[in-house]
């Protein structure tokens, strides 16, 4: 059980760090605004708009990853927000910042 809490800590941790590394090459990219030439009609606008999405989500990610390690180390990790049961392990393998167990995520 020890184990299991570790190794998920640290794969929250390596997506995070992942996850602002993006962030930190889309910034870039968006700062290249001006090699661009935007202007109504011009191909690199959309480039440009396509990235500002991609950062925007990489941004709520790092928020969600932020969050479940704050938890992972106050030792709550793992625990659905809506019954309080463990959420099966094999469902944080895949979706490490998930906050809801199987059942609750497929209530509407
Ligand atoms: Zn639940």
């Amino acid at each position: 059980m020890e184990s299991v809490t570790i190794d998920l800590k640290q794969r929250l941790q390596e997506e995070l760090d992942d996850t602002l590394a993006e962030i930190i090459r889309l910034n870039e990219r968006l700062e290249g605004k001006g090699d661009y030439g935007l202007g109504k009609g011009d191909p690199g606008i959309y480039e440009w708009e396509m990235c500002l999405a991609l950062k925007q989500r990489a941004e709520n990610k790092a928020r969600s990853l932020e969050v479940a390690l704050r938890k992972a180390e106050e030792g709550d990790y793992g625990m659905c927000e809506i019954c309080g049961n463990p959420i099966d392990p094999a469902r944080l393998a895949i979706l490490p910042h998930t906050k809801r167990c199987i059942n609750c995520a497929q209530k509407k």
